[in-house]
């Protein structure tokens, strides 16, 4: 039988938004010593939006952006929205794309009035034969390093510039890490997103882990790794990309916000999507672990 305790102890979570899944999960929580994150929609709010569209040609900017309007109607991609919202707020009409396909953790392709068009990182680009994708080097790296995400744009296999977009941190975010870190556990961000942008929002937060041009794959693998090298991991997500992580972790934290998939593959659910909830799951169950005994 579950001692009454646990069942307090998880009514306790519920009623401050932290939905603990069973009495497995509150005991695991005790022992917890690492914490992996997901930078997208679980430091950061998840919801980006479109701040620079720079062109090769500089008097093209509505023409990219248009193009890769169009492109990313198709996709479901947080980024995706921030495109297309941009680009309506400036009026262009987007005509639906042919041949759309997505790459996971790289971006899109398709056509748009016979014109081939392929939006993503850089790798995406270089391992599809664009060779000039340095042009815009400097204006890339400079934006990274203000942590935005930088999208680069080919059309008919030749760049043609590049699009970035603000995602911000929760107001929650910067508080979270420190009382987790208060809590001394070690705390490893994971993202797909580029290096100099993660190093940015890693320092920011005073994260001195993090890995950048993460794949879904390679977020499982990290956290079976860690386990194996005798770790406790809880691991953090939001996104369809994040549940296998989720669910290897010892205990997976999904963010109420974010997708149900992620949701389903967690012991622990933050409501709101705010950080502070682990801190109080994991105090909750050291009170309550305690108390047992
Ligand atoms: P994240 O961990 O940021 O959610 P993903 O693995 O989904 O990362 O994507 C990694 C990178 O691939 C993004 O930072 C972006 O550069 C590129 N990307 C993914 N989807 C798209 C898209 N729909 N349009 C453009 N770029 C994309
Ligand atoms: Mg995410």
């Amino acid at each position: 039988a579950t001692p009454i305790s646990i069942m307090v102890g998880v009514g306790r979570g519920a009623q401050e938004g932290v939905l603990i899944k069973d009495a497995e999960v509150l005991e695991t929580l005790e022992k917890i010593d690492t914490i992996v994150v997901d930078k997208t929609g679980t430091l950061t709010q998840g919801r980006p939006k479109l701040t620079e569209c720079i062109a090769v040609d500089s008097d093209t900017e509505d023409e990219l952006l248009r193009m890769a309007g169009s492109l990313e109607q198709q996709s479901e991609h947080p980024l995706a929205r921030a495109i297309v919202e941009g680009a309506q707020a400036r009026n262009l009409a987007l005509p639906a794309p042919h041949d759309f396909d997505s790459i996971t953790g790289g971006g899109v392709r398709g056509s748009i009035d016979g014109t081939k068009v392929l939006i993503g990182n850089r790798p995406l680009l270089e391992d599809n034969g664009v060779n000039n994708v340095s042009a815009l080097n400097e204006r890339a790296v400079g934006l990274q390093q203000q942590g935005r995400t930088v999208m680069f744009v080919a059309v008919d296999g030749v760049f043609v510039g590049l699009i970035a977009v603000s995602d911000p941190l929760k107001d929650s975010t910067p508080e979270a890490v420190k009382a987790l870190h208060g809590l001394g556990l070690r705390i490893i961000m994971l993202t797909g997103d580029n290096e100099h942008t993660a190093r940015t929002v890693a320092e920011q937060l005073g994260i001195d882990e993090f890995e950048a041009g993460v794949s879904p794959e390679d977020k499982h693998e990290r956290i079976k790794a860690l386990k194996a090298g005798g770790r406790k991991v809880a691991m953090a997500g939001d996104g369809i990309n994040d549940a296998p992580a989720l669910a290897a972790a010892d205990v997976g934290v999904a963010m109420g916000t974010g997708t149900d998939i992620a949701i389903e593959s967690s012991g622990v659910t933050l409501v709101k999507g705010d950080l502070r909830g682990i801190v109080k799951a994991v105090t909750l169950s050291r009170h309550t672990m305690r108390n047992i005994r």
